[in-house]
């Protein structure tokens, strides 16, 4: 199922627009009115962004989720649903599930192919279109109003357009200005809050999908199944993801090797027998991972998800990141929304910045961490998590939301033995081809 016939799927879930008044929050003003001043403004609909505008609205606040896109609106994105993305939504919220995960086959650049199955689920398969629509849905519903169609070109934190110091100013593109006491940016990995903040990347790469329609003998075959592909590029892989009667395909490798990213991905179509399907949307898209030490606010901005370049670096995984990061995005800036002065609201940006870095932060360094020995031995990984139970046993309560990458390693000491052993080959590998150069 591409695009077109996404969109008309979440229409009533997608968001309504205009300024329904909201109760009174932190703020003096009533919101809606000229010179209303919001408690918090949220800059981009995607996960990260509704969940900061769903927690922020719960606490009872003025709160404002900005989207430059119509809803539903396509994002090139695999869909995958692990336990921490489901155990971070909120209360109630049916996750429009087009196929559960119960086996995984794996391969190395389409060679040594072995399929692990598993009585439980291993994860959940969503559209994004209709996911995050309905998220938005779940923040309208929480009180917040949601205004889509509505780009913003940047913020202000001093200046003419910011009436007094407890004020930011999000000025959109059409140059209208709205004021609020906190503002969450959540503007995906082309961030422009991202770049007010000074959010710096250390790892860019490159996405590329297609949704393929097939037929339903097709579609069976995959059905509870998918592949995931270690790929001929380092730190490469590819997914089939199935979501009933589409396939979503796709591969993901540093950026800067576009061209042979994209060989990948043909091949990596023709060699499952489906370059005789047409793709209902082919797709691109870069993915980013922040630098552990770089800013995650300035003043009275926070910034949560891809904005903030919270993304699993082996993996790129990061709906969960961007759903947990805006959940805490969203409560802090209800804290800040009510500081009085800067002093104060710093003290709020730094306990949010505090419990990004101890959860999401420490996830990161484990993932970066397994990316650096995957690159290097990708044939390592694919023997242990195909031929070592536990390894599989890992991989699967992972996925599950089990524990974390991060958990294992701290919990079981083989886990951390093994990656401080893999770590050292690496460092002695590195040091090696340092003295040859
Ligand atoms: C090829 C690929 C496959 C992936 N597969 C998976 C997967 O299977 N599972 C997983 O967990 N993660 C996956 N990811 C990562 C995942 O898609 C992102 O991490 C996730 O979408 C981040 O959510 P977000 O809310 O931070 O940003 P986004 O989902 O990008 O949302 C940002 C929103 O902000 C809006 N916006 C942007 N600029 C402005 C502006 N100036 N003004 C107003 N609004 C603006 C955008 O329109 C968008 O709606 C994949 C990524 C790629 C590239």
């Amino acid at each position: 199922m591409g695009a077109d016939a996404d969109a008309g799927m979440g229409a009533d879930a997608g968001a309504g627009t205009g300024a329904a008044p909201a109760e009174q929050g932190a703020g003096d003003e009533v919101a809606g009115g000229a010179g209303e001043v919001w408690d918090v403004v949220v800059v981009g609909a995607g996960p990260a962004g509704s969940s900061a505008a769903y927690a922020a609205a719960t606490a009872g606040r003025r709160v404002l989720l900005l989207e430059k896109a119509e809803l539903p609106r396509y994002k090139t994105c695999g869909g995958g649903i692990i336990g921490p993305s489901r155990d971070a939504l909120p209360p109630g919220f049916v996750l429009p599930l087009k196929d559960r995960i119960h086996a995984v086959t794996f391969s190395m650049n389409g060679k040594l192919t072995r399929t692990r199955r598993s009585k439980h689920m291993l994860f959940g398969l969503i559209n994004r279109p209709e996911f995050d629509a309905g998220l938005v849905a779940e923040a309208e519903k929480a009180g917040a109003t949601v205004r889509t169609g509505t780009a913003v070109s940047r913020v202000e934190q001093h200046g003419a357009a910011v009436p007094d110091r407890r004020t930011v100013a999000v000025v959109l593109a059409d140059g209208e200005t709205v004021l609020a006491r906190a503002v969450v940016g959540a503007d995906g990995s082309a961030s422009r809050i991202g770049a007010h903040v000074g959010v710096e990347m250390d790892q860019v790469d490159l996405g590329l999908e297609a949704e393929i329609p097939v037929p339903a003998t097709v579609a069976e075959d995959w059905k509870g199944r998918v592949l995931i592909d270690w790929g001929p590029l380092p730190g490469s892989y590819g997914w089939v993801f199935p979501k009933g009667d589409t396939l979503t395909v796709g591969v993901i490798s540093a950026k800067g090797e576009g061209a042979a990213t994209k060989r990948y991905l043909d091949d990596f179509i023709a060699r499952l027998g489906l370059a005789g399907f047409e793709p209902a949307v082919s797709s691109g898209h870069l993915t980013r991972c922040r630098k552990p030490d770089s800013p995650l606010s300035r003043g009275r901005v926070l910034v949560a998800g891809d904005a903030a370049g919270l993304l699993e670096p082996w993996t790129r995984e990061g709906i969960s990141f961007a759903l947990r990061s805006g959940r805490l995005a969203g409560e802090w800036a209800v804290k800040i929304a009510e500081a009085q002065d800067a002093v104060d609201a710093r003290r709020q940006a730094l306990n949010y910045a505090f419990a990004v870095k101890a959860g999401l932060g420490v996830e990161m360094g484990v993932g970066k961490r397994m990316l650096t020995v995957f690159e290097a031995r990708p044939g390592l990984l694919h023997a242990a998590i195909t031929g070592f139970r536990p390894a599989w046993r890992a991989f699967a309560r992972i996925t599950r939301g089990a524990t974390t990458l991060a958990d294992m390693v701290r919990t079981y000491p083989l886990a951390r033995k093994a990656l401080h052993v893999l770590d050292a080959r690496q460092q002695a590998a590195a040091a090696r081809n340092g003295d040859g150069a």
